[in-house]
């Protein structure tokens, strides 16, 4: 039983990682004209994670929440910071207080926005988003002009650009057609309100693919990349970016059972505390570990197990495993790969600890290893 240095559960992050896969994809993008915005919410707004994606050259940092945005100025960063989340009416004074930048819908948010603005002496940019399909948020694109005019006579509030998101709802794939539209739309504003903008963001990391390949961008000069840098994968199918690491990410979980068991269940048999149970083949006698990790802490379904292991189930405190010939012990570490769902469910429970680690001399490295399979 070794000596635990910190306590477990808990997310180990590899901030040399992080950096290759920002600089990566910041190199990737920017003979296109393409800038990239950091996205941190799938780490509760880690100022560490920030930090390596503003060293990997992204050119603004990108949350959902405010609060996470607050976390990163308490941190002391002060770069161009952007909540991509259309703010609620409740937190616009917040909302004008640490970002610089909101994504926005609503002509009423809008107003409140500028308000606010007003009052605090400051001023805020604003990104109206359009809807290309996904149906999450945006406006359609007939009713964006009237919005974006509305935007340009407000007081404090300066109408920086437009947005759009796909992918995320209906799992639209951004393609040459919607992404033309975009560019259409921006001409559009431009033309009614008679002045450039500066901003078009063309999406989050399923946007990736689209910008690499496609013969011409059109307007479309900044993306908005979380899971692509943090995962190192496109979000469409889930496999692996060229060149980037995989693994920045593991969750270690600590044995609490380790017993030769049955592999079937006996008595009769209902339902599990989550739902039906299915009931594999009969292997006899197998080892079944149990890892003091569950629902609470992360998205159990969502994790790698180490190789020769086997994910059995999972329940609110417990996760357990079938380790094959390996028999790990009580207090042993485990280490799983995470996938977007188990990474954001873990960096946002109470119950996971965080330990981030610079390893800069293996920067070296980084290419040959990120096609390898995670271990
Ligand atoms: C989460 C989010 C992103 C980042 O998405 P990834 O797939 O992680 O790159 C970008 N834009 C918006 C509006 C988001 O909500």
């Amino acid at each position: 039983m070794g000596r635990r240095p910190v306590s477990a559960p808990r997310v180990e992050i590899r901030i040399d990682r992080i950096r290759h896969n920002a600089r990566t994809l910041v190199d990737r993008l920017a003979p296109r004209g393409i800038s990239v915005t950091g996205v941190t919410k799938a780490t509760l707004g880690s100022p560490a994670v920030a930090g390596a994606l503003l060293d990997g050259g992204v050119s603004a940092l990108g949350d959902s929440r405010v609060e996470n945005i607050e976390t990163l100025r308490a941190s002391g960063l002060t770069g161009p910071m952007t909540l991509i989340r259309a703010p609620m009416p409740s937190q616009v004074e917040r909302v004008v207080a640490a970002a610089d930048l909101s994504f926005n819908t609503e002509v009423a948010t809008l107003d409140l926005l500028d308000a606010a603005a007003g009052r605090q002496g400051r001023r805020h940019g604003v990104v109206l988003m359009v809807e290309l399909g996904d149906l999450r948020e945006g406006l359609l694109p007939q009713d964006l002009g009237a919005v974006a005019h509305h935007a340009a006579g407000l007081a404090h509030v300066d109408l920086r650009g437009i947005g759009t998101n796909l992918a995320c709802q209906s799992g639209v794939t951004p393609d040459d057609a919607n992404m033309a539209e975009l560019t259409r739309v921006v001409a559009q504003v431009e033309r009614q309100g008679r002045r450039p903008l500066s901003l078009v963001s063309g999406g989050n990391s399923a946007s990736l693919a689209w910008a690499c390949a496609t013969a011409d961008v059109g307007r479309v000069d900044d993306l908005r990349l979380g899971e692509a840098i943090l995962l190192g994968r496109e979000p469409l199918g889930r496999s692996p970016i060229e060149g980037l690491c995989t693994d920045a990410f593991t969750l270690v979980a600590e044995v609490i059972e380790a017993q030769v068991k049955p592999t079937r269940a006996w008595g009769t048999i209902g339902e599990g505390a989550f739902g039906p149970v299915r009931s594999g083949p009969d292997r006899g006698d197998t080892c079944r570990v149990l890892l003091a990790l569950g629902r609470q802490d992360t998205a159990a379904d969502d994790l790698t197990p180490p190789p020769g292991t086997t994910i059995l189930g999972a329940s609110s405190d417990h996760l357990v495993l079938d380790t094959g010939h390996a028999r790990p012990q009580v207090g042993d570490e485990v280490r799983l790969g995470v996938g977007y769902a188990a990474l954001l469910a873990a960096m946002t429970s109470p119950f996971v600890a965080i330990r981030a680690r610079d390893e800069p001399a293996e920067r070296a490295n980084r290419a040959g290893r990120a096609s390898r399979p995670r271990s």
